[in-house]
């Protein structure tokens, strides 16, 4: 599933492309709750003659802000793929929308899973209300060290997490998936089930910096593409050849030759070196 810098990616590059374009008209609309919960003429309706002002990034979801206020907001979840098409190019197998533009280009959205969407939210909407409960953005310039301490003694407070787990609740910091979530705390020499209570300061920044530091490589590899993400114009990240622990079950940990090891967090498969990770006072929950 695209993480934050497979969203970052395509949205740094549909920018340039799309401000200050006009929407002629959807073209083709061929599952109608990607753009749920409009039915299809209403979403073609709304969209028409808008002139796209911006396209930005909010944890992990794509906004393409319309003129007036008015703005699109679309999640790639599990196969989503949102590209640019300079020229008119038929719909492929898995298309789901086609957005004409006043250039004569295309916006298509592919979804082979079908769980992708393209939300209208009017300009007296308020966008936060189409979205979800979010945590900070991790990459912001005024989220500090000392901003993440602080979410993580809120929240050892209230339920006391394990940090895989705490890492990728979107109400607790945004972005953050499966494969950076275990980067992270690859790099940061943190196991995945440590609970919140029993990380040192020292831990506490060594994942805020980790986070930041595989977050900012990937989207510098335009993102992690195992099958289905692809950037803005059809092409592939290629961050996958930089992972450290992420699906490397048995190959050896590229620090201390330790065979990478498979647990299950949280119900998600989590990956970690059993060495350079260990599992220390883990506080038992009574
Ligand atoms: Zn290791």
């Amino acid at each position: 599933m695209p993480e934050l810098p497979e969203v970052e990616t395509v949205v740094n590059g549909l920018r340039p492309h799309l401000s200050g374009r006009s929407i002629v008209q959807v073209s083709h609309l061929d599952w109608p709750p990607t753009v749920h919960p409009l039915e299809p003429e209403a979403f073609r309706q709304a969209v028409q003659d808008a002139q796209i002002a911006d396209v930005s990034r909010r944890a992990k979801y794509i906004i393409i802000h319309l003129q007036g206020g008015a703005a699109i907001v679309g999640h790639l979840r599990m196969t989503g793929q949102l590209t640019y098409h300079a020229q008119s190019t038929a719909p492929g197998r898995f298309s789901r929308v086609i957005i004409e533009l006043d250039n004569g280009a295309q916006l298509h959205f592919d979804d082979q899973r079908k769980f992708g969407r393209l939300r209208y939210v009017a300009a007296d909407q308020p966008l936060a209300g189409a979205l979800p409960a979010l945590g900070p953005e991790p990459l912001a310039e005024d989220f500090s060290r000392a901003d993440f301490a602080a979410l993580i003694a809120r929240k050892s407070l209230r339920g006391n997490p394990r940090i895989k787990q705490a890492l990728l609740d979107q109400s607790f910091l945004s972005g953050l998936g499966n494969i950076y979530a275990d980067e992270a705390l690859h790099l940061a020499r943190v196991h995945p089930m440590r609970q919140l209570r029993t990380l040192s300061d020292d831990e506490i920044g060594r994942v805020y910096d980790a986070f930041q530091q595989v977050l900012r490589q990937s989207i510098a590899n335009n993102g992690t593409t195992f099958s289905d993400y692809r950037d803005a114009f059809g092409g592939h990240g290629s961050n996958q050849n930089s992972l450290r622990v992420y699906q490397r079950t048995g190959q050896p940990c590229a620090d201390c030759g330790t065979p990478i090891e498979r647990i299950v967090v949280g119900g998600r498969g989590t990956h970690y070196c059993p060495q350079c990770q260990p599992l220390v006072e883990v506080q038992v929950e009574s």
